[in-house]
């Protein structure tokens, strides 16, 4: 055992990302913070950046802010980077063309943040169903978050179309027909981690006549993706996970530039009309992703992740993904050596998973409340999942030993 924290050490010597890890606002009660895939960690920097806005842009700006490009933070010698916020109004779609180059491999003008995923996911799903009118089924996966099989659900109810439910992404080829209108899927799993073949899985909808919708909650900021390459029509995502926005931020979506013109808004407000201060009768969409929108966006929320974008930016997507493969293969060793009893129920291959690893035993369920008490912090995934969630900027490869040795020391005393 002591191996492997002696091997611990020497990876995050080797860890060219290692010196991330002092950005982030440190935990003092947390000994191994494995649950980044679900609430990523605050950068130190977005504290000074969000009382700034509030000082500054929100109380010296007032109402003025809404429309007026003149920053006052990007005055203060302190706050450097992206800190301008610009008018509040484009905010989203700026953040959205910095997100669509550093992390989804989309040109300007195609993404922007505003709503929850759960509710992007019914505009885009919405707004698909209608880009193909005459055909009535969608193909989802049973294995998927339950937000998006419970928005599928509702909109096949309200739309009379049918689900067709795959097992999970890869296998959502078998359930296409010339009857599909579009296929939604996640790219990387939420509970076993599966990575899916994005571009093989979107030309397979292509090839027969379907759109096909990414929901990627769980690559984004970790596994590179290319959605014009690839030829995505619509994706979802949300930034509180590996983007480190922090609770509620927004989500953002992306629509291939080809389908904006038609895409049919489903909650028609007036931040996506064409004109919102005309204050005019009949709703009439904005040109470009703006139509996405429907009501005043969540400024305060949009900020922090603009200082994840930036460190990313930085350091390159490849080196996270780089380390992420790094981390989950040594998780895999770890459990392979400390936890012969789980199951692991992620793939074992690192160019199929994405960076979290699901393991299962029955005796998870009672053991993370004792693991969270001794300040080692994963997820549990109902009925037995323990999620190990690692974080390529902040997770350290001790930090994933320790916890992996807390689990089983917890095991071995539930055992006696
Ligand atoms: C986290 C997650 C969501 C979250 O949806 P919200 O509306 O932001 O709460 C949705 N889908 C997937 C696949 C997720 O992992």
């Amino acid at each position: 055992m002591t191996d492997f924290a002696a091997r611990a050490v020497a990876l995050d010597d080797a860890d060219p990302l290692a010196h991330c890890r002092d950005l982030f606002v440190p935990s003092p009660d947390v000994v191994a913070y494995l649950d980044g895939n679900s609430l990523g960690r605050p950068l130190r920097v977005t504290s000074g950046r969000v009382t700034s806005f509030i000082e500054n842009g929100w109380g010296g700006r007032l109402i003025r802010g809404w429309d007026d490009a003149s920053d006052p933070d990007s005055a203060d010698p302190d706050i450097a980077g992206p800190a301008a916020v610009g008018d509040w109004l484009t905010l989203g779609e700026r953040i959205g063309d910095d997100l669509g180059r550093i992390a989804l491999g989309a040109a300007p003008g195609q993404a922007t943040i505003g709503d929850s995923t759960s509710v992007l996911l019914y505009k885009l799903v919405r707004a698909a169903l209608d880009l193909r009118p005459d055909r009535h089924e969608i193909v989802v996966a049973r294995d998927d978050f339950p937000t998006d099989r419970f928005v599928v659900e509702g909109i096949a109810a309200e739309r009379g179309v049918t689900l067709r439910w795959a097992a999970g992404a890869d296998e959502a080829a078998h359930a296409l027909s010339d009857r599909t209108a579009l296929v939604l899927l996640s790219h990387v799993a939420y509970r076993s981690g599966a990575l899916a073949d994005a571009a093989a899985t979107t030309a397979g909808a292509h090839a027969a006549g379907a759109l096909a919708i990414w929901d990627l909650c769980h690559s984004v900021g970790v596994v590179p993706i290319a959605l014009d390459a690839w030829g995505v029509d619509l994706a979802v995502g949300c930034t509180y996970k590996y983007l480190n926005g922090g609770p509620g931020s927004p989500a953002f979506a992306y629509v291939a530039e080809r389908h904006q013109g038609a895409f049919g808004q489903p909650i028609q407000g007036w931040l996506g009309s064409a004109a919102p201060f005309a204050m005019g009768q009949g709703y009439r969409p904005a040109d470009g992703i703006r139509r996405v929108l429907s009501g005043t966006p969540p400024v305060i929320a949009s900020l922090a992740l603009r200082d994840t974008l930036a460190l990313l930016d930085e350091v390159g997507t490849d080196a996270v993904r780089a380390k992420s493969e790094a981390l989950t293969a040594f998780a895999v060793e770890l459990v392979d050596a400390l936890l012969p009893e789980a199951g692991l129920a992620t793939p074992r291959d690192p160019a199929r998973r994405g960076s979290h690893l699901t393991i299962d035993h029955p005796a998870f369920p009672e053991l993370v409340p004792r693991l969270w008490e001794r300040g080692v912090i994963p997820d549990f995934r109902t009925p037995t999942g323990i999620r190990l969630g690692l974080s390529p900027l902040s997770t350290s490869f001790a930090e994933l030993e320790l916890g992996v040795r807390a689990i089983r020391e917890e095991l071995h005393a539930s055992a006696v």
